[in-house]
């Protein structure tokens, strides 16, 4: 079993040079892949560091050359490198498409994900992954984290965001310690393997209502694990990558230190803005951020948000503790 996982392994990692090769070597790849990158404003170190390439369009000259050179074609479909058709040939998954290699947290390549060039299209998905294999399980897998994980130590915090280019671009505006969960949302598994290496998290996702609703699921299951959770919303329509590309790295940075709040009061902040003058609607918003505190495992921890929460919302403080005692009785 673990030669086949190591096999596995061997076989992404010189898919991986392929895939960079064609990028930086082949006349299409650096017409088609290198053009797309650079349109997207990723210079050339950030395109090595990442270890970003491109695949052919032809249906299958990568499974073929694989092949050729003697690797097998079961690790070739399980690694989900090749299709296979029914009549049994081999085609390349990833045909056509820029790929941004997903590395384990000591460096190993254990999957791709690939992204058609241009905008969206209704045929096919705008970004493809491997499949889950026997090395390879999504839920359990940081995009960045390889390349974010001594920043994170360094800083005491990770931002998480929602893709591959999130993470590259902050990277290139001298942000490294951002990790991606690749548009999924956040499972246990990633928040287990995020919190070997810091408790204190700034949830970074997209400025639209999906990156909104992601955040506040986000945040209850962070704050579960006993994680110190902020929030930072871009603008609306804006994502890190968007804004990074817009702005400089100082301006980011500003922005950041700015706009970047603790969950309280981002949750307080966005909720309200909805409730007016309903009363009623005003204390379901009142349980809903009790709730949040209420999953936190620290007993302190909880107490200081109930005293925050108390003056933030004008509800008495042991109201907020009554009802916070009452919900944890309910849950746990
Ligand atoms: P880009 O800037 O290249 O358009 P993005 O990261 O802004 O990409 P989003 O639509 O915000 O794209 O999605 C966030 C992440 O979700 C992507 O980086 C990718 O990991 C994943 N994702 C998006 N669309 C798909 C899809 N069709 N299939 C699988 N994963 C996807
Ligand atoms: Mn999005
Ligand atoms: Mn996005
Ligand atoms: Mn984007």
């Amino acid at each position: 079993r673990n030669s086949t996982r190591e096999s596995l392994f061997i076989v992404n990692e010189k898919a991986r040079d392929y895939f960079v090769n064609t990028l930086h070597n082949n006349v299409d790849g650096v017409a088609i892949g290198m053009a797309y990158f650079r349109s997207r404003g990723f210079r050339d170190d950030i395109i090595r560091k990442f270890q970003l390439g491109y695949c052919l369009e032809e249906r299958d000259t990568m499974s073929k050359a694989a092949i050729a050179k003697g690797y097998k074609k079961e690790y070739l479909i399980e690694t989900g490198i090749s299709i296979e058709t029914e009549d049994h040939r081999l085609f390349d998954r990833y045909r056509g498409r820029v790929i941004f290699p997903v590395h384990t947290v000591s460096g190993r390549v254990v999957a791709f994900g690939g992204r058609i060039l241009g905008s969206k299209r209704k045929d096919v998905g705008k970004y493809i992954n491997s499949p889950e294999s026997s090395i390879y399980h999504k839920s359990n897998e940081l995009y960045g984290l390889y390349f974010a994980k001594q920043a994170i130590v360094k800083q005491k915090c990770c931002f998480l965001v929602e893709g591959y280019t999130d993470v590259i671009q902050m990277h290139q505006s001298g942000i490294e310690n951002v990790v991606s969960s690749s548009g999924t949302s956040l499972t246990e598994g990633q928040i287990r393997l995020l919190r070997r290496f810091t408790n204190n998290i700034t949830i970074l996702y997209d400025g639209d209502s999906a990156g909104i609703k992601a955040s506040l699921r986000g945040i209850d299951m962070l704050l579960k694990a006993g994680l110190n959770i902020k929030v930072l919303l871009l603008p609306e329509g804006e994502d890190p990558d968007s804004f990074a590309k817009a702005h400089t790295a100082t301006e980011f940075q500003a922005f950041i230190d700015e706009h970047q709040e603790d969950f309280i009061t981002f949750k307080s902040r966005l909720l309200l803005e909805s409730v007016k003058h309903d009363p009623i609607k005003r204390a379901e918003v009142v349980k809903d951020i009790i709730h949040s505190i209420s999953v936190i495992p620290d007993g302190l921890i909880r107490q200081s948000y109930a005293h925050e929460c108390s003056s933030l919302l004008q509800v008495q403080e042991d109201i907020i503790i009554k009802e916070i005692s009452s919900m944890r009785r309910k849950d746990f």
